[in-house]
């Protein structure tokens, strides 16, 4: 399907959202945590999948946030508006369950952006749940949506920032991070959720990150069932 770039937000210095209408005539449903496979017209062997970051109840368009990488998430990041893409139909079984009554979500980098979609979902459609986002960036500025995270923190969601190279901020004379640092561990998570044993966890991205907390989670008592990552690599 064609989708026409007709928004584009700068998260971070390296990171875009962008919105792409759908024709007007287009069943595109969808459940959150879901992705599209996306490629530039002049290049349709090169698809990359991109997770739908905004909520299903948004229809008529659909929004994908990319860091730019290398060749393809470059070339998107270098988009002005306006441009046609192809879209093929949203995949994937790493969804979202409406009857996790509390879930923690977990990521680094770019695997932020399913999480975003499941939480305008979950908020949108006032489902009795409670969430919480634990998320690790090197520096704040490299933390995309802030103004949405802190207007989902106003809406009860759980925001747990942490920035893994404060060191770097030092240096660069910028404001002091209050926040967390260095990266989410199972304890420091725990310490944070008093229904811990009862929560169900959705990990997405970076496999490094998965790798590390998974067994540490089913270690902690969390049963394999509600250990849900979808990993996109290995970085
Ligand atoms: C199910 C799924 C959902 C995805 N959703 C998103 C998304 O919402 N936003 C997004 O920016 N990317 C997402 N990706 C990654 C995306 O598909 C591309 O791999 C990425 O944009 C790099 O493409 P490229 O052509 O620029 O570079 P490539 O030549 O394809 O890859 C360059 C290198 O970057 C590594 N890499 C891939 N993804 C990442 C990442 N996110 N962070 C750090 N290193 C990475 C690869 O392992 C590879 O070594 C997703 C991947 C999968 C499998």
């Amino acid at each position: 399907m064609n989708a026409v770039v007709s928004q584009i937000r700068e998260e971070t210095t390296s990171t875009k959202t962008f919105r792409l209408d759908l024709p007007r005539d287009a069943s595109f449903p969808f459940a959150p945590g879901q992705f599209v496979r996306i490629s530039l017209p002049d290049d349709p062997e090169k698809a990359r999948a991109y997770s739908i970051v905004s909520s299903p109840l948004e229809t008529s368009y659909v929004e994908i946030t990319v860091e730019s990488l290398e060749e393809v998430s470059r070339r998107l990041c270098a988009l002005r508006g306006g441009e046609t893409l192809q879209v093929e139909p949203p995949q994937g079984k790493w969804t979202y369950r409406d009857e996790d009554r509390h879930a923690a979500f977990v990521a680094r980098g770019s695997g932020i952006a399913p999480f975003r979609s499941m939480i305008r979902y979950a908020l949108g459609k006032g489902l009795p749940n409670k969430i919480d986002l634990f998320y690790e960036a090197t520096t704040p500025e490299a933390i995309p949506y802030r103004r949405e995270l802190s207007e989902f923190a106003d809406q009860g969601v759980g925001i747990h920032l942490s920035v893994t190279e404060p060191q770097a901020l030092e240096m660069s004379g910028g404001a002091p991070w209050e926040g967390e640092t260095g990266e989410w561990s199972v304890s420091a998570i725990r310490q944070r959720l008093p229904d811990f044993k009862k929560t169900a966890f959705y990990l997405c991205g970076s496999g490094k990150q998965i790798d590390h907390l998974s067994p540490k989670l089913l270690k902690g008592g969390i049963p394999e069932e509600r250990i849900r990552a979808e990993k996109w690599g290995n970085y």
